[in-house]
């Protein structure tokens, strides 16, 4: 760090992604991106002429991709705003509806405690109960931004939409943030609730199951008083957050329902065989309804079957946070990634 920094950022612990290794040598088990290629539409869609128009300006209010979401969600175009990722609209969520601070989970996404601490927002970390679920009743007025990952991250655990409501119910007077990066992996989306509660607001992906992570597009769906103070935050920051290629392959690829339907239903059947194969291994598997699992066995420790499956040429993700430290994370690969990852988790344990 240089003598120049603001002092308030001298502190600054910044989000550590999993690794993105450079050469293609291993199995990448560890950031939760899709196995599979991007829709053939979006693939098709990237040609000459398109980064010809690259001259110009993308568009500020990415009509197109907006309305092709509105369509997907059956919701007005003023419902929906697009970002850089899903991770610049919590960046906005933070910046809008900060003040008053935020609560969220200890086990969770670990960018909320960086955006708290870089808009120095001050938060609460609920801790999850036991077996790592999130009690609803822990967030009962909690008077300051509530958000939550559901399925919640690191854990995959999931809360019906009736444990949602609950929470709306019981948070009349703040604001209730959804983040549904994994939510097509077999949950219920809230999106369906932005009509009946004016505090929610619904943070999606395209990173996880649209397979397009490098592309860098996310979206939140909430009522337009809520859209209108994001979109005031969007264009203090950047009007031009989304650029014109990725509005375009987003666009298509939220178009072509039957291959994205047909890549999460291969996912969530991967993630049925590997949780029946861990478990006769006599592993711990968090249940899950995201694309990963939290897995732990009594033989061998979470940072070395970690550091182990690495040597043998497959990434995972370990956390060394206290009470995560026993576990990797494993993310939904193909059925044969997920073979080789087996192999050599029973060659590791010596099975
Ligand atoms: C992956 C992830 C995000 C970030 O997604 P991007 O759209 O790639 O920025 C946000 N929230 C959670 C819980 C995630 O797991």
């Amino acid at each position: 760090m240089s003598k120049f920094l603001a002092q308030k950022l001298n502190t600054l612990k910044p989000y550590v992604p999993g690794e993105q290794p450079k050469d293609a040598q291993y199995i990448k088990l560890n950031t939760n991106e899709n196995p599979y290629s991007p829709s053939k539409y979006s693939v098709d869609a990237i040609d000459r002429e398109q980064i010809e128009k690259l001259k110009l300006y993308s568009d500020p209010e990415s009509f197109n991709l907006r309305t092709a979401i509105a369509n997907y969600y059956n919701v007005n175009l003023q419902n929906i705003i697009v970002g850089n990722g899903s991770d610049e609209i919590l960046a906005f969520i933070f910046a809008a509806y900060g003040e008053c601070g935020v609560v969220f989970p200890d086990i969770t996404y670990g960018f909320y405690r960086v955006f708290a601490n870089l808009y120095g927002v001050k938060y609460d970390a609920i801790p999850l109960t036991d077996d790592y679920k999130i009690d609803v009743n822990d967030y009962e007025k909690a008077n300051k931004t509530v958000i939550i990952a559901n399925p919640n991250a690191q854990t995959g655990d999931y809360l019906t939409l009736i444990q949602i409501e609950e929470l709306l119910k019981n948070n009349r007077e703040n604001v209730v943030v959804i983040d549904e990066a994994y939510i097509d992996f077999g949950g219920e989306s809230a999106v369906k609730l932005i009509d009946k509660y004016e505090n929610l607001i619904v943070v999606q992906t395209f990173s996880k199951s649209r397979s397009l992570a490098g592309a860098r597009v996310g979206f939140a769906v909430a009522s337009s008083a809520l859209i209108a103070d994001l979109n005031a935050v969007k264009n203090s920051f950047n009007p031009y957050n989304v650029n014109r290629l990725s509005a375009l392959l987003a666009e298509k690829a939220i178009k072509d329902k039957e291959y994205f339907i047909q890549n999460c239903n291969k996912i969530i059947a991967t993630r049925k065989r590997l949780v029946e194969n861990l478990k006769s291994l006599g592993f711990f598997v968090i249940p899950s309804k995201a694309n990963f699992i939290m897995t732990k066995t009594e033989k061998i420790s979470g940072e070395r079957l970690y550091l182990q499956l690495k040597e043998r040429g497959v990434l995972v993700r370990y956390f060394s946070d206290e009470r995560i430290k026993n576990f990797v994370r494993i993310t939904i690969g193909t059925d044969e990634q997920t073979n080789i990852l087996i192999a050599k988790i029973k060659e590791i344990i010596g099975e």
